[in-house]
């Protein structure tokens, strides 16, 4: 057990150079093996004209979700892989707060430039704090699934009947037309909705610790909503490299299971002090990185939290946008402040391959737990959106498209 923990720790504090490196070897050897389709195959079983899936045709609450059984299967294009979807993960980035709140953020907002920021963003929310490019439009950004037919172009070597986890837009459907480079086969051990479970939270808890705030054995971090998807997956991975975990959430059994996870020290911020426990932990020196995902309600305490020299990383907004702020106040304590995305960190096809791998490792091989809140079937879909904003959850929320 000991010598498991000393090898996933190692790797998990490996440089990003020795990592790239394996991941271009990897893509060297995959390329002898592609397969270039100029035309698209199909698995011989029939693929369907309609299927069931989710849309919306406005903005809003979660009346604006359509449960439909009569969407048109989609066809896969260029780079593209038709994948009919076993399980479909649900994150925050779907749902966000209500289209009250949103519109109330964007008044609240100074400049201009607040606006422009947000609403540029490559994320699209239900309720239009980021636009969606067209309408009627479809909600998801992953799934796992069997692969059913290929388009034209670069398909990675992947064919019908692998059975696959993807990063995608437009998952909440049987079937999904999915990019081939943001596309993994599944380990053949991993049972099933672990990789849907695991993906997209995974790999952004494992990015964050790696490139956004590299974290060393020993360093003090804190972590907000640390019994969220992605922060249970945050408490597992700092764990395994051996950091101090300060971690908040609201309720008790919120606490509980952080702790489990691996959180070291765990503050209920619904009725604690967090900046006094911080201090009390740290000797008055704070943390060297925050990790937080929720946004306006934390960011002011998240920055008095952070060590001089230390690592502010506010990479969500579950309880609203933060709001624009003087930049001169990172001086006080010279804070590096970092908004991040996920899709900036696996850009390339390298990038998207190397972490994947090591997050599937992660899971079969070193035994880190993909909690599953609930499966949800997909006509239910409003009620997932609401217990997630509702902060009602721990872990990841899926949906099974097939009710
Ligand atoms: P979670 O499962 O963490 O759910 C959100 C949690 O945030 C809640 O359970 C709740 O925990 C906490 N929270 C605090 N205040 C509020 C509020 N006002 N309303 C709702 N929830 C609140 O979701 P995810 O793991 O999917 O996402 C967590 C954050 O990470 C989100 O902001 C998301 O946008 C972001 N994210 C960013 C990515 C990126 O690439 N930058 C990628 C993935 C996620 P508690 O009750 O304990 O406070």
């Amino acid at each position: 057990m000991f010598i498991a923990r000393n090898i996933l720790s190692k790797s998990l504090l490996q440089s990003s150079s020795t990592r790239r490196a394996a991941a271009i070897s990897s893509q060297l050897s995959s390329q002898t093996s592609k397969l270039t389709h100029t035309h698209a195959r199909t698995m011989a079983s029939s693929i369907p004209k309609t299927m069931k899936g989710v849309i919306m045709e406005k903005n809003g609450g979660t009346e604006v979700l359509q449960y439909r059984t009569d969407l048109p299967v989609p066809e896969p294009k260029e780079g593209q892989i038709l994948v009919k979807n076993d399980f479909v993960g649900i994150n925050f980035i779907d749902t966000y707060v209500s289209i009250e709140i949103t519109e109330r953020i964007l008044h609240e907002a100074a400049s201009s430039a607040v606006r422009t920021s947000l609403t540029t963003n490559n994320s699209y929310f239900r309720t239009g704090l980021y636009p969606a490019p067209h309408w009627p439009y479809m909600l998801g950004r992953e799934s796992e699934g069997t692969v059913v037919a290929t388009g034209p172009g670069e398909v990675h070597s992947l064919a019908p009947g692998d059975r696959v986890v993807c990063l995608s837009e437009a998952t909440y459907a049987e079937y999904t037309a999915a990019p081939a480079a943001k596309a993994a086969r599944i380990p053949a051990d991993l049972p099933p909705k672990t990789a849907a479970g695991a993906l997209l939270q995974g790999l952004t808890a494992l990015t964050l610790i790696r490139e956004a705030h590299h974290v060393q054995a020993g360093d003090w971090v804190l972590v907000h909503a640390a019994a969220g998807g992605t922060g249970l997956w945050l408490c597992q991975l700092l764990k395994a490299v051996g950091a101090n975990v300060i971690g908040t959430a609201s309720t008790a059994e919120k606490v509980k299971l952080a702790s489990q996870a691996g959180a070291t020290h765990m503050v209920n911020y619904s009725h604690e002090d967090v900046k006094a426990r911080v201090d009390e932990l740290t000797g008055g020196k704070g943390v060297v990185a925050v990790f937080d995902g929720v946004g306006k309600s934390t960011f002011d305490l998240s920055l008095d939290c952070v060590a001089r020299k230390g690592s502010l990383i506010s990479f969500g907004n579950a309880s609203g946008a933060v709001p624009p702020l003087a930049i001169a106040r990172l001086s006080a304590k010279n804070v590096r402040l970092m908004r991040p995305t996920l899709f900036n960190f696996i850009a390339t096809r390298e990038e998207f391959e190397g972490y994947t791998e090591e997050l599937m490792g992660f899971i079969v091989r070193d035994g880190m737990d993909v909690r599953i809140h609930e499966t949800y079937p997909l006509s239910d879909v409003a009620r997932a959106h609401q217990d997630l904003e509702g902060r009602k959850t721990t872990g990841k929320l899926l949906l099974d498209p097939s009710k």
